[in-house]
């Protein structure tokens, strides 16, 4: 089973003004997080807004520059290259975010905005723009007479096509998709789901796809990491993970979910409070201030990613202890 990216202790952290001008805090954003992708393969990347799964997402493109680790695509170290290689590499990760529309600019025809890319990095030359447009519009599902449009002129879900046409015209090997379906109506989301999902088939993609989404999640991945506070707490088989969580949060983010799982047998763990500041994280296990399951030992010691059955890895001291299946617990459901 090759590997396409393999991520390495990857760190990200920010100084950030305190409260006086003097003052320098520091945030950790992404804690020495690790995990591969295979080629054709989606891992999702989910967990609550500000647990740093978007600073995540930017370092893979080269929007944010790491604080340790590393990050190696197609086995070459992406921060040991020269420039123009990191160019070439670069191009072959590319980012779809939330809503293209404010990328796009509005005075380029779709036909341009698709072109752009493709002629900036050689892969298209003037004569040869106008049949990859083409090409590039059918394979997103878009009417080849769209290629004279305007952005305005679209959509949600057209204009999220538009941006994938996009980062398909660079030939990209993955795409980082940060809440590429967030905005959008559930119906469309399904379609613009299903497309990635039917590129993926057709061009061998592998998807890094972020979103607290989980219904879609579920729907997109092959595996799935779970991210709190910067950390990944645990990470496996998308199966492992819906259907027999192990971490404490992964149970606590399924279970806030609204979303039926037939089949799905978990005990409902109840999320208390928010998240803390990511400027002041908790002692020893980041997860301890919320986790109901939490000891001592929680408090002092930070627990490391284990082996924790069906393939999933799981940050969390007394995963053992805590019964699979909860089935005796009130509100548990079947
Ligand atoms: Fe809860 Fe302790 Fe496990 Fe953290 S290590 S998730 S606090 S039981
Ligand atoms: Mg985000």
């Amino acid at each position: 089973n090759a590997t396409l990216l393999q991520v390495e202790g990857l760190s990200k952290k920010f100084s950030v003004a305190g409260r006086w001008p003097w003052q320098k805090r520091t945030l950790s954003a992404v804690n020495d997080i690790s995990f591969s992708i295979a080629p054709g393969e989606t891992l999702s990347l989910v967990g609550e807004s500000g647990c740093g799964k978007s600073t995540a997402g930017r370092m893979l493109v080269g929007l944010t520059a790491p604080s340790a680790g590393r990050i190696l695509f197609e086995g070459q170290d992406l921060s040991g290259q020269t420039a123009s290689q990191q160019r070439a590499m670069r191009r072959r990760i590319q980012l779809i975010f939330q809503d293209p529309y404010g990328s796009l600019n509005p005075r380029m025809t779709v036909g341009e905005l698709i072109a752009e890319p493709a002629l900036l990095h050689g892969l298209a030359d003037r004569r040869s723009a106008n049949d990859r447009v083409a090409e590039l519009l059918g394979l997103v599902g878009l009417a080849k007479r769209h290629a004279g449009r305007y952005p305005h002129e679209f959509s949600g879900g057209q204009r999220q096509r538009i941006g994938i046409a996009r980062a398909l015209a660079v030939e990209p090997r993955l795409i980082v998709c940060d809440e590429p379906v967030s905005a959008l109506d559930v119906s469309v989301q399904a379609q613009i789901v299903n497309l990635l999902q039917s590129l993926q088939d057709r061009l061998g993609l592998s998807y890094l796809f972020i979103s607290h989404g989980l219904s879609v999640v579920r729907h997109i991945s092959h595996r799935v990491a779970v991210m709190y506070l910067g950390n990944i707490v645990e990470i496996g088989p998308k199966a492992a993970i819906f259907d027999q969580p192990s971490h404490p949060y992964t149970r606590a983010l399924l279970a806030a979910a609204p979303v039926p799982r037939p089949g799905a047998r978990q005990a409902s763990v109840a999320l208390a409070g928010d998240m803390p500041s990511p400027l002041d994280p908790p002692s020893g296990c980041r997860f301890h201030p919320r986790c109901p399951f939490a000891i001592e030992r929680c408090r002092r010691e930070i627990p490391a990613l284990t082996p924790g059955g069906d393939g999933r890895l799981v940050a969390c001291h007394r995963w053992q202890e805590i019964p699979a299946f909860q089935a005796n617990a009130p509100g548990a459901q079947h």
